[in-house]
């Protein structure tokens, strides 16, 4: 039995089967090259699910998070710590918004979100009653509260009931949002660009008219940027393309680049009239090690100028894509922006099989609902890169 057979029984024997996962062990990365147990060399453009956004083995970040296990690498938040202070300093600043609370996942960055939006408007009226408007097809976790805003029911149904009050708008369609809204709407939470749903970006018109019933309201704006945030767009944050801000950001994925973190920022407004002393915690959030990545990986990414990188070998991908497109009429829609793009296939063939035949020529991708398979790579990969992946995704197709 070679190496790869017996890990895998292994894991069928003790991990709880939640994933159909591909029969490969990976061992590890370089740069953007992934390597499995029997020596097998791949180029990934999944990237963990949007999370290597540097990469494997870059050096400042490994470094970084070395010289911090050295010294120190969990702290009660009873105290303070110095990463998780500056990461906190750099992180605001970075996006705008003033106040940040540590995760040490996506979900539980929307966990923090919803219970934001939930305090927000119960200072305001005292009513328990409030409703958050969520969006069809959305994904934003796993966790009760953050599958109670996901957008697809098969995701939910076994699980009911869910938090309550909650009600799904069509995604880009501001009637469907309109006619939702009331005066109990305390929320309107939204991805920038859907990622699990099949890399559908919000469109400006709808973003936009979105933020102004928020305003005319006094209604929240959550966006979720965990997966198409962090400069994966193009921009640092996917919502700089819209001209607008939200009250509430959620990030992960990314943010760590391997290392698990994510965090919910928002404005100085929004933390005065929600969370308080006593209302949120978490024993592991914002500790130094993760705080450590945090700081390493935007540092990195403001020395390594990741969001003119992803610009441009976005615009190189997606005319690579384009020409897959042309050649191969099993292409319906390219999507996307920057480095999350995704190829929607026609019904002749699917998409998950499409990434295991990929997987079998040494290219790493994943697929998101409604057909697509979806790029999301490190944001450090080269033109060069670009074209292996084409030539490889072609020669599936
Ligand atoms: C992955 C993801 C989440 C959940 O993050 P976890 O770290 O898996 O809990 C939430 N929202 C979006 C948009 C995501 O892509």
């Amino acid at each position: 039995m070679s190496k790869t057979e017996e890990l895998i029984n292994l894991a069928e024997e003790h991990i709880l089967h939640t994933y159909n996962r591909f029969p490969v062990v990976f061992e590890r990365g370089e740069g953007v090259r992934l390597y499995d147990a029997s020596g097998k060399e791949y180029l990934d453009f999944c990237a963990g699910i949007a999370v290597n956004a540097l990469g494997y083995g870059n050096e400042a970040y490994k470094e970084a998070l070395k010289a911090q296990i050295d010294k120190l690498t969990h702290i009660s938040n009873y105290f303070y710590n110095e990463p998780a202070i500056r990461a906190a300093e750099t992180l605001t600043a970075l996006c705008g918004l003033d106040r940040v609370f540590f995760t040490n996942s996506g979900a539980e960055a929307i966990e923090g979100a919803i219970k934001t939006a939930r305090k927000y408007a119960f200072l305001k009226d005292h009513s328990t009653e409030h409703e958050i408007i969520a969006m069809e097809h959305s994904f934003h976790g796993r966790t009760m509260g953050a599958l109670s805003i996901t957008g697809t029911a098969a995701y939910r149904e076994p699980f009911l009931p869910m938090i309550g009050n909650v009600r799904y708008a069509a995604f880009n369609d501001i009637d469907s949002v309109k006619a939702l809204l009331n005066d109990r709407t305390c929320a309107i939470f939204m991805e920038t660009i859907q990622g699990e749903g099949g890399i559908i970006p919000a469109q400006q018109e709808f973003l936009k008219e979105v933020r102004r019933l928020c305003d005319e309201n006094d209604i929240l704006l959550i966006l979720d940027e965990i997966q198409c945030g962090m400069g994966r767009s193009g921009n640092m944050f996917a919502y700089e393309a819209y001209g607008i801000k939200p009250d509430v950001l959620t990030l992960a994925k990314g943010l760590g680049s391997g290392v698990p973190v994510g965090a919910f920022l928002m404005s100085e407004r929004v933390a005065e009239g929600s969370l308080c002393a006593g209302d949120h915690g978490s024993t592991y959030g914002g500790n130094p090690f993760a705080c450590t990545a945090v700081l390493a990986v935007i540092r990195e990414m403001e020395r390594l100028n990741i969001t003119e990188n992803v610009r441009e070998r976005g615009a190189y991908l997606r005319r690579r894509l384009i020409e897959l497109k042309e050649k191969h009429p099993v292409i319906r829609d390219i999507r996307g922006t920057g480095l999350i793009q995704g190829i929607e296939l026609d019904s002749s063939v699917k998409a998950s099989e499409v990434c295991g035949k990929c997987l079998e020529n040494g290219l790493v991708v994943v697929s998101a609902a409604g057909n697509v398979v979806r790029l999301i790579p490190p944001l450090v990969i080269s033109d060069e890169d670009v074209d292996e992946m084409a030539e490889k995704l072609g020669e599936v197709i």
